[in-house]
This record gives structure tokens, C-alpha cells and sequence, in this order.
């Protein structure tokens, strides 16, 4: 009898594991020579859909898709969940392997910041708004840890994901500030059923809490609804939503933004024509949820 076994898995039958720094950059720099496009996806691991999207995307862009999977300590802040981060790299790596990843490129601590680390990326203003206020010193530990994989990988593009707006706003402006000559690609939300976007942070949540949380998405909705409609002050909008999601949950609403896409600046009256970024974060207990959404306003 013979039996046909169809698996998800149709790019790569292998998957390269690489934790060494150099031996990663003289892996890249041969793929370079031989003309290949190199797309990197750097993720904390504890991979999800979302992650997976990402690493599609990587796939579809690119002859050579390197997923870096590193729990970065810089970007973590003093009592923020570091050491309780998930961390299961085999069903990682299955996971970075199905979505179509040609190497997991897996450092450890120590090899990214050997003894007698002393330099950081420092990118101005547009870090020090929203989650810049409640976490400081993460886009520092965030565009360091990135500028280092962009220069061990040297790709042709970097992937990130939407659910991080802020994150995408300071990656722009790094590579465009330091001449890194890498194409910034941005994959859109992906979510549960019921709107929650995916998030490794999404297990810490209690039941209670996880069954409040898509209001985060609802609220968002109703911020475009509104927009759409017509409403053009941010403040009576900014009320609304922060109205709709002490309503609808027990979580602490730590901001409610309505600002330029691109500097991050708030926006005061809406004009048609703008491209504006709603974003919000919500922390329930000592879970932090961070979501949003980007629009065109109608003239
Ligand atoms: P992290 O592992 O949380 O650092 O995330 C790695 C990348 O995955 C970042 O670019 C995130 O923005 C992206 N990402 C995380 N969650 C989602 C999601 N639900 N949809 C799309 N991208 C996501």
C-alpha cells in the first residue's frame, strides 16, 4: 500500500540553524555573492500566525528568507517579563521552517553582547512618544539589537509587523538615518476570530481578561467609524474610545493616540488627506496590550 503524506511544508525540506554571529554573516555574505535576495524576519520567538505572515511575506520577496529568533535583554525594562518571556525554540524552529524560513539564525546572550559592550543606537523623538513614555530605553535596546542583525545579515529587506506601529515608525527612520540601504517591508495585523491581534503576550492573560480584550480591536473600529463619519476632533474621538474601553473591560487604558503615521506627531483637528495611526495600549493586571490601527482621512 502506499500512502501519500502531504505536508505544509513545500519550500524547504531543511532548515539551517545558525547561532554563531560570524559564521552567519559569512553564510549571508556567500549567498550575496551568488546574486541571492536576502530577506530577514527578526522575531523574540514564541512564534505565532502572526510571525508566520511575516515570514511569507519574507518568502515571497526574497531567494533566502533568514528568521532570527532572540529574546533581546535591552529592550526589556526593569520588572518587565523578560525571564517569564515563552521560550520554545524546537516548536519555534518547525514553525520559522513551515512558514518557508531557509535559516533560524538563533544567537545566544553572550555573542550579542560580549564583554565590554559599550554602543547603542540612539533614534530621537519619534521614540520618546507612546510606548517610548511607559517603556524607556526599549527602542534603544530595539534599534540596537536591530542594527546589529541587519549588519551580520545584510539583507536586501527586513520584515516587520503592523501590530508594532511604533517600532515600524523607528525602524524607517533608522535605516534611512544611517544609510542602511535595507527596504523596510510592514505585513498587516493578523487576529484572532474575535479581533484580539496575536501576540506572544496573549498567554499570560487570565480567562476574564482574555475575554475582554478584543475590545481593543472593537474600539479601534469605532475610531474609524467615527472618522469616517466625520468627526475631526481627536479629542472628542480620543473620549470615545477610552469611554468604550473602561466600559468594556477591566483594563487600565494607558494611551489613546491619534497621530501622523510617519512622525508620530499628534494630530490635533483631522484634515482630510492625512494618514494618521490610532494606536492604544492597554495593560489588564501585568499583561500590556498594544494595538492599532492606520488610516486615510477623507477629504
Ligand atoms: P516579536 O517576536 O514580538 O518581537 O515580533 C516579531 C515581529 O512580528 C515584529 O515585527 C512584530 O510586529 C511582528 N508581529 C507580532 N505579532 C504580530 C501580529 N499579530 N501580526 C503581524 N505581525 C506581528
Amino acid at each position: 500500500m502506499c500512502v501519500f503524506v502531504r505536508t505544509l511544508t513545500t519550500v524547504n525540506p531543511t532548515v539551517e540553524r545558525i547561532n554563531d554571529p560570524v559564521a552567519m554573516q559569512y553564510r549571508a555574505e556567500g549567498a550575496r555573492r551568488q546574486g541571492r535576495r536576502i530577506a530577514v524576519v527578526p522575531t523574540m520567538g514564541a512564534l505565532h500566525e502572526g510571525h508566520c505572515s511575516l515570514i511569507r511575506l519574507a518568502r515571497e520577496l526574497s531567494d533566502l528568507v533568514i528568521t532570527t529568533i532572540f529574546v533581546n535583554p535591552t529592550q526589556f525594562g526593569e520588572g518587565e517579563d523578560f525571564d517569564r518571556y515563552p521560550r520554545d525554540l524546537e516548536r519555534d524552529v518547525a514553525l520559522a521552517k513551515g512558514a518557508g524560513t531557509d535559516i533560524v539564525f538563533v544567537p545566544s546572550r553572550e555573542a550579542m553582547y560580549p564583554g565590554g559592550f559599550v554602543t547603542a543606537v540612539t533614534v530621537e523623538k519619534i521614540t520618546e512618544v507612546l510606548e517610548g513614555t511607559i517603556r524607556p530605553g526599549h527602542f534603544r535596546g530595539v534599534a540596537t539589537v536591530v542594527a546589529k542583525l541587519l549588519n551580520i545579515t545584510r539583507p536586501d529587506c527586513a520584515v516587520f509587523g503592523q501590530k508594532d506601529a511604533q517600532q515600524v515608525a523607528v525602524m524607517r527612520r533608522m535605516v534611512r538615518d544611517l544609510n542602511f540601504g535595507v527596504e523596510i517591508v510592514v505585513a498587516p495585523i493578523v487576529r484572532e476570530g474575535d479581533g484580539l491581534a496575536m501576540s506572544s503576550r496573549n498567554v499570560y492573560l487570565t480567562p476574564a481578561e482574555r475575554a475582554e480584550a478584543p475590545v481593543l480591536y472593537r474600539s479601534l473600529q469605532s475610531a474609524t467609524a467615527l472618522i469616517l463619519g466625520g468627526e475631526r476632533n481627536s479629542e472628542t474621538i480620543r473620549r470615545s474610545v477610552v469611554r468604550l474601553l473602561a466600559a468594556a473591560s477591566a483594563g487600565v487604558v494607558q494611551y489613546v493616540s491619534l497621530a501622523d503615521e510617519g512622525t508620530l506627531e499628534e494630530c490635533h483637528v483631522l484634515s482630510g488627506g492625512d494618514r494618521i495611526l490610532v494606536s492604544l495600549a492597554v495593560r489588564f493586571g501585568s499583561t500590556r496590550l498594544i494595538d492599532n490601527c492606520v488610516l486615510d482621512v477623507p477629504s
